[in-house]
């Protein structure tokens, strides 16, 4: 933390003194910190911001983003960064009313948005909870991440577990999800946007570094569509992937889906090509796309007759361990992961939605013999799909056109 108290309650910032004027403090002062009270010490060196830790581990929340220098030059950069805006911010303030101390406050208007910058690993309960006690006091939280837990895995790949995908925010219903890190080292500001998640630990998106100096902090909200074409193509990649993986040791979940496949008669090798599709709201499902659309394809859809119905609850019902249980409280959109499958599937003229719920069959799927012909049928089928997106992509920036202005 960058702010602690003294003996006489009187709050002190470090970075504003110098060298010897913090040897001096440091020498004839005590210094407690502002949420539990506990001693901490001044942790200063020549190249380091100065700040202030606990003495020893301590679940106290002020240490919850990670007592580094790191985490405490990141949190004064971005601090500074705000102030050199002219916006309202403040650093480390204890807002009663939450009984919480966000690394940042900012005030903007008649909003309130709650700045942490978090760098350690902490318990996803504390994560949630700091983020359901802002909202309750109707304030924003904005997460943005330390750079040490951003991993580029290609151009368009980013590396998630776990824990950092509970930072996935959306504003506005209009976009996908972002991501936001940075880094103090090199001063840049990393947004990973339009994320679409192709497996447990990897997305696919747009993205961006720029100098933090260079952008405004509202423009960090405005982001800009992914192309379609680089949407598919990277799904293309992950679909080849997938195909042609040969695990060495299944367990788990991923065991239970081979033991599934195994008794509907199939291979992965030779799974229809409508399986392993993209869906903006993947987020929302515990097991991998590829698992749970195969279920709907194999499970509900392939046994049915030409023109046999069936319905989005029998799908759901279907996928009930699948669907996430978790509350996910920086999501702005309801999305829907299976009717949005569904959806691809209509749009293929597979299916067809007879009713906001009800749907018939209309196409046989097509099941492969040899993955030749599956590598094949995957790209055709992912062009088909390029084409589809491209017309409601055109449709859609039209419609936020119109909406704007
Ligand atoms: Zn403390």
């Amino acid at each position: 933390m960058l702010q602690a108290k003294l003996n006489n309650g009187k709050l002190i910032t470090l970075f504003q003194y110098s060298k010897m004027e913090i040897e001096k403090l440091r020498a004839n002062q005590q210094f407690f910190c502002p949420t539990c009270n506990e001693k901490v010490i001044i942790k200063a060196g020549s190249k380091t911001i100065a700040h202030f830790a606990h003495r020893s581990i301590t679940d106290c929340q002020s240490s919850d983003g990670g007592e580094g220098v790191y985490h405490e030059q990141g949190k004064l950069l971005l601090y500074r960064w705000l102030q050199a805006q002219g916006l309202n911010a403040s650093l480390e303030e204890y807002i009663p009313s939450i009984k919480q101390r966000p690394d940042i406050f900012l005030r903007i208007g008649k909003k309130k948005i709650a700045i942490e910058y978090q760098c350690a690993r902490i318990p996803t309960v504390n994560v949630q909870s700091r983020t359901k006690g802002y909202l309750s006091g109707g304030i924003q939280p904005l997460w943005i991440l330390g750079a040490n837990l951003f991993q580029r895995i290609g151009r368009n790949l980013l590396k998630v577990d776990h824990f950092t995908l509970q930072f996935l925010q959306q504003y506005s219903r209009d976009y996908l999800p972002v991501m936001y890190f940075f880094d103090p080292h090199s001063n840049i500001f990393l947004t990973a946007s339009n994320l679409y998640q192709t497996d447990k630990n990897r997305m696919i998106g747009i993205l961006n570094m720029e100098k933090l100096k260079q952008i405004h902090f509202k423009n960090i909200f405005k982001i800009s569509r992914i192309q379609p074409n680089l949407l598919i193509n990277e799904w293309k990649k992950a679909k080849y992937k997938f195909r042609i993986y040969h695990p060495k040791r299944i367990y788990g979940k991923e065991q239970l889906w081979y033991k599934w496949l195994y008794y509907k008669g199939t291979h992965r090798e030779q799974l229809p090509s409508i399986i392993y599709l993209p869906v903006p709201s993947q987020y929302r499902m515990v097991t991998p796309p590829w698992d749970w659309q195969s279920r709907i394809c194999l499970g509900i859809i392939d046994p049915l007759p030409l023109e046999g119905a069936f319905s989005l609850s029998t799908c759901r019902y279907q996928l009930q361990r699948s669907i996430s249980t978790e509350s996910l409280p920086l999501i702005k959109s309801p999305g829907d992961p299976i009717l949005e499958y569904l959806m691809i599937l209509c749009s293929l003229n597979l299916i067809q939605q007879l009713s906001k719920y009800q749907f018939v069959k209309k196409r046989e799927i097509i099941h492969y013999t040899h993955m030749e012909d599956a590598l094949i049928g995957d790209n055709k089928l992912m062009d088909e799909i390029l084409k589809n997106f491209k017309t409601k992509y055109e449709h859609d920036s039209h419609l936020i056109r119109y909406t704007k202005y």
